[in-house]
């Protein structure tokens, strides 16, 4: 069958709450997993004297699909109705920020897993937050091992209720909350009858009724400069195709620098040059006027430029071996322009690992994540992430080390004061 499009979904819950199992029971139930993929567990679990589990299930086939790949978040994916699920599957909170604040993933989704028995834990709740600051907006709660409850409806109500309660806090609002047993397979890929009482979706129709981002082709254009070559008496614009379309006789603008042109040539070794380059291509282009243009602008069409400012409020995850404190200097990297940069304000700042919220307001420390606002010495052109993350997430650089990573929430208004 052939899949149209793809969804990124990732899955987080409490250590032991089930996330493995979730995930083996969801492969198996859609037919998702290799031919005798299932039976060779099965007899390793024999051979092994465990009884067999769905987790096993899961670790195994993300062994095999994993091989290669060298970032921390594991990436499977299963195919149901015409569309792909990937599953992010982060082994820890810390990870997950990486990850998310870097672009090495995007989740559109999640599915936030608890355990029937043991509610909302201090670590739902940390990834609860942590989906909140990084802007994810649709979410399920799977409230598994329904099965040790014996599938009763109070018991479910009662941890509905606290996770809806918490999530409002974080202003989110799932889709669904879902009672599962990821063991036995209820409500996972497949209704049950064990819980008459529950007339809502599987966790898959759930999955199935996420809408899709806009997909970075469908975006409007945004092509950072990497750099501007000369050739004979030309000059070709090299970079990537981050959103959006690249065509030849469209009017670019070049932001900050607010310079515009009209795209002549796009540029081809060793074939026939293209009319047009779409997102995620990198490619060169030369422009019907000499204009000076140079690395770390953002080349967009007139109609849809990013933001240009030199302070925007943030969120950030910081990660550096020292403090990062008010009023210092750091660079700045957002797509291919650096800038200097500081922090103005420091609004809130939350302990990753306690969830606890910080009154220290004047520095972050390790693991620290927290909402600021960011001033930069030059004019930088960005987006909203929750707009276009690719040009809407950024990295605090010291040298080649990365020390923090952030999502832009909204540009502000120019400051008054010097930098
Ligand atoms: P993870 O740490 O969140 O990935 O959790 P696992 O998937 O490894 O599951 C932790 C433990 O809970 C294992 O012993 C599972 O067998 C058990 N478990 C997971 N889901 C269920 C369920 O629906 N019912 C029952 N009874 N046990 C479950």
């Amino acid at each position: 069958t052939e899949t149209s499009e793809r969804l990124q979904v990732v899955f987080v819950g409490h250590v032991d709450h089930g996330k493995s199992t979730l995930l083996g029971r969801l492969y198996a139930d859609t037919g998702s997993l290799p031919d005798g993929h299932l039976e060779k567990v099965r007899q390793i679990c024999a051979r092994q004297g465990k009884a067999f589990e769905y987790a096993f299930l899961f670790d195994a086939f993300l062994e095999e699909q994993e091989q290669g790949i060298t970032i921390d978040t594991a990436r499977t994916f299963f195919n149901w109705q015409n569309r792909q699920y990937l599953i992010l599957d982060a082994p820890g909170h810390k990870e997950f920020l990486k990850n998310m604040v870097s672009g090495a993933a995007r989740a559109e989704a999640a599915v936030l897993i608890i355990d029937a028995q043991e509610g909302v834990q201090e670590q739902s709740r940390r990834h609860g937050y942590l989906l909140s600051l990084l802007g994810v907006r649709q979410l399920t709660v799977a409230v598994n091992k329904m099965d040790l409850v014996e599938y009763r409806e109070a018991a479910f109500d009662e941890i509905s209720r606290g996770s809806r309660h918490f999530l409002r806090e974080l202003n989110l609002e799932p889709a669904h909350v879902i009672p599962v047993s990821a063991r036995e397979g209820d409500n996972v890929a497949k209704p049950t009858r064990r819980m008459p009482w529950y007339g809502g979706p599987t966790l898959l129709e759930s999955l199935a009724s996420f809408q899709k981002l806009p997909a970075r082709s469908d975006q409007p254009l945004r092509f950072p400069v990497q750099d501007v070559y000369k050739f004979d008496a030309r000059r070709i614009v090299a970079g990537r195709v981050e959103t959006g379309e690249l065509r030849v006789g469209d009017t670019v603008v070049f932001s900050p620098s607010n310079k515009s042109s009209v795209v002549k040539s796009i540029e081809a070794f060793n074939a026939v040059p293209p009319e047009a380059v779409g997102a995620g291509r990198s490619t060169g282009f030369t422009l019907s006027e000499q204009i000076f243009v140079e690395r770390g602008e953002i080349a967009s069409l007139q109609e849809m430029p990013p933001e240009v400012c030199t302070r925007f409020r943030a969120n950030v995850f910081w990660m550096g071996p020292n403090p990062l404190s008010r009023g210092a200097k750091y660079r700045l990297r957002l797509t291919t322009a650096e800038v200097e940069m500081e922090l103005e304000d420091i609004l809130t700042v939350t302990d990753a690992v306690t969830l606890a919220r910080i009154t220290r307001c004047d520095r972050l420390e390790r693991n620290d994540v927290a909402q600021v606002v960011i001033k930069t010495r030059k004019p930088l052109a960005l987006d909203r992430f929750a707009d276009i993350d690719a040009t809407g997430r950024f990295v605090i650089v010291d040298g080649c080390d990365i020390w923090g990573g952030g999502i832009v929430i909204e540009p502000l208004k120019d400051s008054q004061e010097p930098f």
